[in-house]
Formats: C-alpha cells, sequence, structure tokens
C-alpha cells in the first residue's frame, strides 16, 4: 500500500508539463526547449532568482540613484504615442507620480501592449531603468493595473528567468509564476519525502512540498529564507552524500602493503637530504606512511602552497614503495614540469644508484623502445611523466605508487585509468597540488580523498615582496631589473598569452623580445626566450640555459607557470598582469622565492584597469598567502571558472552557492556524514527514499567513473 502511494506521488513530478492547466502541448514545446522544463518536477525547480518586495514603490524621482537595479513604481499613464523611423516602430508612454515623470519603451510587443495602456490609467510598473540624452526611461517594463492585485497576493514576488521567445507568448516572469501557482493548487499535488525524517525534525524543516510553496509563494520573508536554506542543504547534502558514499566504497580497495622503511629511504635520509625536513613535512609523511601501511588503497591529497617542499616528500614516499619492492609513476602536466622533475629525481637518485626514466610525448622512439621493456620487466623503477604514460602500451611489472603533480590539470577519468595499470591491487595515489583549494571546494570535488596539508614554508624564506607598477614606470623597472642581475641574479618576464588572441600575444612577446635586447647588452645581461609555440627541445634548451644561469632573464609566457624552480632567479616581472587571473599570478610568483634572497613580484599594468582587476592587483600586493588569494579569487570569479570547464558540472547547483553558502555545505556535510556511519548503505527502511532518490538523480559529474 505504502509503495503504491509512493509510486504515485513519485508519477506526479514526472507527468508532462501540458498536462499542467494553460499550457497544452504548444506551450509545452515551447518550455520544453527554452527553458528545459519538461515535466511537473522540473517546473518546481525553475526557482526565482530574485524577489520583488511589492509592498516597496519608488519614486520616479528615485531612477538613477540605484543603479540599473529594477525598480516598482506606482503612477499614471498620460499619453501614448507610436513612433515610426523606417521600418522600425517604437511605443512610448509618459508616467507620471506626484514626482515627476519618465518615458516608458516597448520596441516590440507594441499589438497588445497598446491596448491594456489604453483600458486604465492607474499602473504598478517594474523594470531596469536606462538613461538615454540625459533623460531617464525604462523599456518594456512590467505592468500591472492598480486593482488587479489580489489582496491576499504575497508581497514578494518572485521573479523567474525567461526568454524573449516565451516572454512573446505571454510567459515572462509572470506567466511563469502564474503555472507555478497553477501547479502548486494542483489536486493532487505532492512531493516524497526524502531526508531522513529525523534530520528534517532536527533541522526544524517543512515538508518538502511546504518548501516548495514557500519558495514560489512566499508570504513573508522568514519563509522564504527557510525555504530557501533547506533546499541549500538537501542538494548538498545529496551531493555530499554520493561523494561519501564514493569514498567509502574505494578505501574498500585492497592495496599494497608497504610495510617496512628500508635501506634506500634511510641511507638517504641520513646521507644525502641537504636540509632538515619541515615539521609540516614530517608530519605529511607521516600521514602517508600511515596509509601504506593498512593494506587498503591511498588516495591522499597533498596541498602545500608554492615552495613548501612537496617534491622531496614525494621522493622520500617513492623510496618507500621501493624498499617494498614496488615501481612508481610520476605524473606531470607539462613537458617542462616533467623534465624538471626528471632532472631532480635522476640527480638525487643517482647517488643511491637507482635509475628513473622519462616518457613525454616528444620521447624518441628508440628510447621508447628501450624504457617499455624495462617496465615490465621490473629493472626500470621510477617512470616519470606526462599523459603519454597513461597510454596503454605503458605496462608495469608492479606499480605501486603513482605520484600526480599539480592535480588540477588531470581529469578523474585519467586517475581512474592509472588504477587500472596496477594489477590485482590497486597503487596508492599521492596527488600534489600548489592551487589551495578554498574548503568548500576542497569538500566536493575532493571529498573522495584524504586531505593533508604543508602549511609551512622552509626556513629562511622571505616573503616576497610584490609591487604595482603602471607602464609609464616602466624605465624604473628595467633599472631594478639590471640591479638585481648585477647582484648575482636571475629575472623572468612573463607575457600573457590568451587563447583567442594568440597572434597578437606572441607579437607582444616578441616585441618585449627585442625591446629588452636593445636595452640590456647581450654579453652582460644574456636574455633567452621560451614560449608554448617552440619545439620541446628547443625549450629544454632554453630551460636549461637558465637554469644553468647562462641566461639572466627568461622572457616567457604561462609555460613557466607551473612548478618550475630555479632558485636563483629573484624577480617576477609580470606584464598586463591585469590580463591574468588571481590564481595563475600566484603560481607565477611562486617561480620566484626559492632561494634565499628577497625576491620580488613586479605586475605591470596599464592605466586602464576594471574595478575586478584593481581587485585582484590589489590582492596580490596585500598577501602571500595562497589560501587567502584562492579564497579571494573564489569570491571574485565564482566556482566555475576556477576549475576548468571540464568539471564544471558538479558546480551546476540548482539553488546552493558554494562561494555563499560554505556554511551550509560544512552542515550538509556533518549530516551525511553522521548518517552513513549509522547506516552506511542506507537499508534502514526510514532511508528508503533516500536511497531510491540517490540512484535516481544523475551521477555526480566526473565521479561516476570511479567506481
Ligand atoms: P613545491 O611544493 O612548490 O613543489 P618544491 O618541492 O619545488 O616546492 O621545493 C621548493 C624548494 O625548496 C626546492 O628548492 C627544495 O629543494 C627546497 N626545499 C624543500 N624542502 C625544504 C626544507 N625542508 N628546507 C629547505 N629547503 C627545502
Ligand atoms: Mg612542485
Amino acid at each position: 500500500m505504502q509503495g503504491d502511494l509512493m509510486k504515485t506521488k513519485r508519477d506526479f513530478l514526472k507527468t508532462p508539463i501540458e498536462y499542467l492547466k494553460n499550457v497544452g502541448p504548444e506551450r509545452a514545446k515551447q518550455i520544453k526547449s527554452e527553458l528545459q522544463v519538461s515535466n511537473f518536477g522540473e517546473l518546481l525547480n525553475h526557482i526565482p532568482f530574485r524577489y520583488v518586495d511589492k509592498s516597496k514603490f519608488y519614486k520616479t524621482t528615485d531612477l538613477g540613484r540605484f543603479g540599473d537595479q529594477a525598480l516598482q513604481l506606482k503612477g499614471r499613464i498620460n499619453s501614448i504615442k507610436e513612433v515610426s523611423s523606417g521600418k522600425a516602430k517604437r511605443l512610448t508612454a509618459l508616467f507620471s507620480d506626484d514626482h515627476g515623470s519618465i518615458e516608458l519603451i516597448w520596441f516590440s510587443g507594441i499589438k497588445w501592449i497598446k491596448p491594456i495602456l489604453m483600458e486604465a490609467s492607474n499602473f504598478i510598473i517594474y523594470g531596469k531603468p536606462n538613461r538615454f540624452k540625459g533623460k531617464w526611461s525604462i523599456a518594456h517594463p512590467e505592468l500591472e493595473k492598480v486593482g488587479a492585485q489580489s489582496s491576499q497576493k504575497a508581497n514578494l514576488q518572485p521573479v523567474y528567468s525567461s526568454t524573449e521567445k516565451l516572454g512573446s507568448r505571454g510567459l515572462h516572469s509572470k506567466g511563469i509564476h502564474k503555472l507555478m501557482l497553477n501547479l502548486l493548487q494542483h489536486p493532487e499535488f505532492s512531493i516524497p519525502e526524502i531526508l531522513p525524517s529525523a534530520l528534517s525534525s532536527k533541522m526544524g524543516f517543512f515538508s518538502r512540498k511546504q518548501c516548495y510553496v514557500h519558495l514560489h509563494a512566499p508570504k513573508t520573508l522568514e519563509q522564504l529564507q527557510k525555504a530557501r536554506f533547506q533546499l541549500k542543504f538537501e542538494e548538498l547534502f545529496i551531493v555530499q552524500l554520493q561523494i561519501l558514499k564514493l569514498k567509502l566504497k574505494k578505501t574498500k580497495n585492497r592495496g599494497h602493503v608497504f610495510s617496512e622503511v628500508g635501506d634506500q629511504f634511510n641511507t638517504f635520509y641520513h646521507d644525502f637530504l641537504k636540509f632538515q625536513l619541515t615539521n609540516a613535512q614530517k608530519k605529511v609523511i607521516k600521514e602517508i606512511r600511515k596509509d601504506l601501511g593498512t593494506g587498503l588503497q591511498m588516495n591522499r591529497l597533498l596541498q602545500g602552497d608554492v615552495g613548501s617542499g612537496k617534491t622531496i616528500v614525494s621522493l622520500l614516499i617513492s623510496l618507500i614503495a621501493l624498499d617494498n619492492g614496488f615501481q612508481v609513476a610520476l605524473l606531470a602536466p607539462t613537458e617542462i614540469l616533467a623534465q624538471q622533475h626528471y632532472a631532480s629525481y635522476s640527480e638525487q637518485l643517482q647517488k643511491l644508484g637507482i635509475s628513473c626514466a622519462l616518457l613525454t610525448g616528444s620521447t624518441k622512439k628508440s628510447e621508447r623502445k628501450k624504457i617499455l621493456p624495462q617496465l615490465e620487466e621490473g629493472t626500470l623503477k621510477i617512470l616519470i611523466g606526462t599523459h603519454a604514460i597513461l597510454e596503454d602500451s605503458v605496462q608495469f611489472q608492479n606499480l605501486g605508487l603513482v605520484v600526480i603533480d599539480e592535480q588540477h590539470r588531470f581529469g578523474v577519468a585519467q586517475r581512474a585509468k592509472l588504477w587500472n595499470k596496477g594489477k590485482e591491487k590497486y597503487p596508492h595515489i599521492l596527488v600534489m597540488t600548489a592551487t589551495p583549494i578554498p574548503r568548500t571546494l576542497a569538500m566536493t570535488f575532493y571529498g573522495d580523498l584524504d586531505i593533508s596539508v604543508i602549511n609551512e614554508l622552509p626556513p629562511g624564506r622571505k616573503d616576497i615582496k610584490t609591487i604595482h607598477l603602471y607602464e609609464n614606470s616602466r624605465l624604473k623597472m628595467l633599472g631594478f631589473v639590471r640591479q638585481e642581475i648585477d647582484k648575482g641574479r636571475q629575472v623572468y618576464i612573463v607575457y600573457p598569452l590568451i587563447e583567442e588572441s594568440e597572434k597578437l600575444d606572441y607579437k607582444d612577446l616578441m616585441d618585449g623580445y627585442e625591446g629588452l635586447i636593445r636595452h640590456f647588452p647581450q654579453e652582460k645581461y644574456p636574455l633567452g626566450v621560451l614560449h608554448g609555440r617552440m619545439k620541446p627541445s628547443d625549450k629544454e634548451f632554453e630551460m636549461q640555459r637558465f637554469v644553468k644561469g647562462e641566461t639572466k632573464i627568461l622572457v616567457c609566457t604561462t609555460v613557466v607557470e607551473v612548478g618550475v624552480n630555479v632558485p636563483n632567479a629573484s624577480v617576477m616581472v609580470i606584464e598586463n598582469a591585469e590580463r591574468f587571473g588571481l590564481s595563475q599570478l600566484h603560481q607565477l610568483r611562486g617561480r620566484v622565492g626559492r632561494g634565499q634572497e628577497q625576491s620580488y613580484c613586479i605586475l605591470m599594468t596599464s592605466h586602464k584597469l576594471t574595478s575586478e582587476g584593481k581587485e585582484r592587483i590589489a590582492t596580490m600586493v596585500r598577501s602571500n598567502d595562497g589560501f587567502v588569494i584562492a579564497e579571494a579569487d573564489l569570491k571574485l570569479r565564482g566556482p566555475g571558472d576556477l576549475m576548468g570547464t571540464q568539471q564544471s558540472g558538479l558546480l551546476n547547483f540548482r539553488i546552493a552557492d558554494l562561494v555563499k553558502d560554505e556554511k551550509i555545505l560544512a552542515m550538509a556535510r556533518h549530516a551525511a556524514n553522521e548518517l552513513l556511519n549509522s547506516d552506511p548503505n542506507l537499508e534502514n527502511a526510514e532511508h528508503k527514499n533516500l536511497n531510491l532518490y540517490l540512484s535516481q538523480s544523475q551521477k555526480i559529474a566526473g565521479w561516476g567513473q570511479i567506481s
């Protein structure tokens, strides 16, 4: 009986939209194609993006005082005029209240607007003010005859997104609201509960039905706020539940046991390590070692600001893998970075007589032919490379550990692919990122990973001094660069490279290079140039010249952004800094400040800065802390942008907002955790609906492939 009831309830939400009063097949088609809403449930989730306080009226003289915020006014329509210039027609009307008058304008829909305007004289109008030739006007305002408002109507009028096409069919915001009211008043309207009732009552939640009523037709602000909170919580709770379930499932993967810390680790640690590890590095190594002993697969994210010393951590862990008879793969996002890791790994490992190899897209065939069999036989212990090591032809004898540097460039699918290379058991995964991820995002994106943080820089590091200079201070900047080189330092000068204007950007870079050559005599201040269009071998050659100190200035694009390590470089000049995003600026700045000297980052910009651009530059000048920068970035740009488009599906929340709803997210995660602790498989009768909902709801983008 209960089951049957549930079925009808679910079916109600799946009812095609055309069966709603005042819709029908024609409108249904339009609604579907314009709003991607095809059934009752989807209509309910077409959430108002704003509410107008209907109790508040502005004066005509208020126009312009609130920017282009839409305002509600009450007044009279005095004169109506149809004006035509050539083919274009427009309708204007003079609208006045006790304080003044403004013009209302329509460019389309004149036929049906005109009779409405003629019918009455007192109107409530609503719309965004425009200024044209010194006069204020509102184009295409919403109209309502005074007196037509029913008395029990709420003061908060929801505003829905619509399209021009729908608007011309009477389905602008108000039309949609009318449909919504039809739905809410439908005699069979019901929505199954999904949250466990214990949780709902603990949170003081409405029934879901009531919640949607308050969302679409709120009577008070308090109702509305509570309803919005509840829906956000519900949405975040579901996502967290999915991620945590995945995590539970995955930690069940069997992993290799690295039981001992053997000779190779000890010899290196005691005889060859050039410095003392920081406490943060020690703590992180302990956390990782603990994972490696459990017999379960490790999935750990290692976060540490640029320069915090993640590489040495990965090297030490790699030695533990070797001590236990396993192979290691290290995956880097760019060729340059892979080469650099290879150079530093092989230098260090040489002392122990351990061999490692580099495999990238530009590795020669003959070299590949040598590497691949050695990997399969197990004589080659460590493979470092780019995406090329994900190819099927690359097979290990017994891969025990995968280190992924700068994770944000690798998708989850790639991570999963690597795991398949482990034979019966899964290799341990250590993901390292210097992109400090704000907690909210980390909880969502890396919810399936454990997180370790290196929250301390090696001793003796001085904060990088960041300076903002305008174009006209270029000579000052060049003088400073010369002075630093005279002290024995090296300098990066970075030019932006934005894909859409790639050609122009290369021209900027090369023009800049020519200019610098003229300014700096080459015998004393040799320059190098490095950009993405160069052949890998040329890139490598230029990079090596800079690493060895043969060139003093490296003119480059963001190819140096990630991970490059030249401790003697102490100045980072960023040209057109306003064109870079915050996290990119921070990454670039992280290329200096790696040695003992005071380092500098000089941000060159034009005088034309947007307010957002100004804020970005100011944030950089103000803070050296990657987490502060990341939070600011999230606030300025929103989360979708931060992670690239590939995974942004995960960020398409109906109502929740990762930037603003951090607290709700934390609550939702806590609740999801508690629930899974008490009922890991959601088998209790009381969690039946929730389980059903989870299995029906869309797989979270990207994560689906993991399991
Ligand atoms: P990142 O975390 O950005 O990858 P790296 O691993 O490249 O940083 O380390 C930056 C520099 O700091 C390297 O030159 C490295 O040798 C050095 N380093 C790492 N750990 C320490 C330490 N504990 N003490 C001194 N220098 C360190
Ligand atoms: Mg690094």
